[in-house]
């Protein structure tokens, strides 16, 4: 037991102990440590990522609790709530994790000028990126807003910090602060259709390290070609971990580094750096909304305010069921549905088929996506559907517009994705899997398919679609 004056520590999106720098620089100020975790509904997630936060807090709680101490369950408005809970405990200090989407920032503030106010030191540590958003500019002193040259100023850096070991052994206060129990926040709800993908992920970190490995081990090696066919696990599916801090990027970005001079080959050097660079992309999009936080609703190229969507409804439902005909995007439609997460080559699918083929404007698809991933992380999400909408920095070019066909041909030549999410038409011949309104009707009737009745008919033609949304950037650029 403890008699010194406690520190409170703010757990919000990194929840493990392994290189955890807010942990570390707490344990070294040789004082009783209160480490808590406050639910605010304000900052409710989706569904499925509110039971991925349940399974990542009770990992860590255990892992709290193998060293020797609590995590604190809280919930309300943090800033009320950590007034309290500083008058209460008589802290005097409060450490966090920084956090760089714009809600939290500013409340941030809020409550460090509070918590000063009163005499207690705070003080903030990045957890979260390899590099702290608010150090990084171009020469000129502005942000950057081309990948690239973020890449060459990120890979010309010195390296991010080394990854620090997890504590031996936490102290905690002589008397704990009351605590709410992590059932009571509701996040695991029995009744919603997000439990069912709990059958497909194992959350808490000690089974991300064991797949990390295995990725370095089994997958890595093929990782740029395999990475684009999504019937193959060819990529980490690390990010939902690293959404919830449950694994460090550091460590991510070092444990590669030293891979890849163990592995002195120019393969795996490429293959390497191809990831590397798809984690300085998770980098690029926490940068933007950190320098763009307006980019949460609004395209970041402001000609896009003006775009004609053509919002309906009916559409948007098929979309969001899988049910447009159109075999790659239903197939990507579905699997989020049942696992909760999505291959990233059809989540480019799905989301240019909203904006583009349907005209949906692209705010209606990240909520959607919000909802639904267990990977929902709002700058990643904002960045991946700027970017496919054409309205993002350094987006793929508005008339760029994705033939569902041609690309499930290409990334899904045999069908297997599609067969294995759309299982109505699992029987149709290779040749006619990704465009089954081409079938003959013998063939159709061979495979067991009644089109618009077992599989819906197109909700749209492609030809037309792209021909109309051309025609409505050509209007909105006028
Ligand atoms: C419309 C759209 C919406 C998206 N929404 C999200 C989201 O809400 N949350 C999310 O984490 N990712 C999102 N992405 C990015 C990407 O699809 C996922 O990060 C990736 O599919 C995760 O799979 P993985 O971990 O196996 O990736 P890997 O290929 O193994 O990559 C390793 C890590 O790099 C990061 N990464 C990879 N690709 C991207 C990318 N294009 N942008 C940013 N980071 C990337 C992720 O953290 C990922 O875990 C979105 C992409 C698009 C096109």
């Amino acid at each position: 037991m403890n008699t010194k004056k406690s520190m409170l520590v703010w757990f919000r999106n990194n929840l493990r102990t392994e290189d955890n720098i807010t942990l570390a620089r707490a344990v070294e100020q040789d004082a009783p440590l209160i480490p808590l975790f406050i639910f605010d509904e304000k900052r409710d997630c989706g569904s499925a990522s509110r039971l991925w936060l349940y399974h990542a807090l009770k990992s860590f709680e255990r892992e709290l609790f193998r060293l020797g101490t609590r995590l604190i369950f809280l919930k309300g408005d943090s800033r009320i709530i950590l007034a309290r809970l500083a008058s209460e405990t008589g802290a005097k200090a409060l450490y966090w994790d920084r956090s760089y989407e714009p809600y939290q920032k500013e409340q941030d503030q809020l409550i460090q000028k509070d918590l000063e106010g009163w005499g207690i030191r705070c003080e903030s540590f990045n957890d979260t990126l390899l590099f702290d958003p608010a150090q990084i500019r171009t020469r000129q002193g502005t942000p950057f807003k081309v990948f690239t040259a973020f890449w060459n100023h990120c890979t010309s850096l010195p390296e991010p910090m080394l990854p620090v070991r997890a504590p031996q052994r936490l102290s905690g206060p002589a008397k704990w602060p009351q605590s709410k129990r992590l059932e009571d926040f509701g996040l695991r709800d029995k009744a919603r259709w997000s439990n069912k993908v709990e059958a497909f992920w194992e959350p808490g970190n000690v089974d991300v390290r064991k797949n990390w490995r295995k990725f370095l081990k089994e997958k890595l090696e093929n990782y740029s070609h395999d990475r684009d066919r999504p019937a193959l696990e060819g990529t980490s599916r690390l990010s939902p971990y690293l959404h919830f801090g449950e694994i460090s990027v550091r460590s991510i970005w070092h444990e590669m580094r030293q891979y890849m001079v163990q592995h002195r080959r120019a393969g795996i050097f490429r293959e390497a750096e191809t990831f590397l660079r798809q984690i300085v992309w998770r980098e690029f999009a926490h940068y933007f909304l950190f320098h763009f936080p307006e980019t949460i609703e609004h395209p970041f190229r402001k000609e896009f305010e003006k775009f004609h969507w053509k919002k309906n409804s009916a559409l948007l439902c098929a979309w969001r069921k899988g049910k447009t005909g159109y075999p790659i995007v239903d197939a990507g439609m579905r699997e989020l549905w049942a696992t909760g997460w999505m291959h990233n080559r059809v989540r480019m699918i799905v989301a240019s088929f909203l904006v583009k083929d349907l005209l949906q404007p692209w705010q209606e698809g990240a909520q959607w996506f919000l909802e639904t991933l267990v990977d929902a992380d709002v700058a990643n999400n904002v960045f991946g559907w700027q970017w496919t909408a054409g309205c993002g920095a350094d987006a793929a070019p508005y008339f760029r517009i994705f033939n569902p066909i041609l690309q499930g041909e290409k990334f899904d030549s045999r069908g297997d994705y599609v067969r294995r999410w759309v299982p109505e038409l699992s029987k149709l011949p290779d040749r006619f899997i990704h465009k089954p309104w081409q079938a003959s009707p013998e063939i159709l009737a061979k495979a067991g398919i009644r089109l618009g009745k077992d599989y819906p008919d197109p909700v749209v033609d492609h030809h037309q679609a792209r021909n109309r949304a051309l025609f409505n950037y050509a209007r909105m650029k006028k």
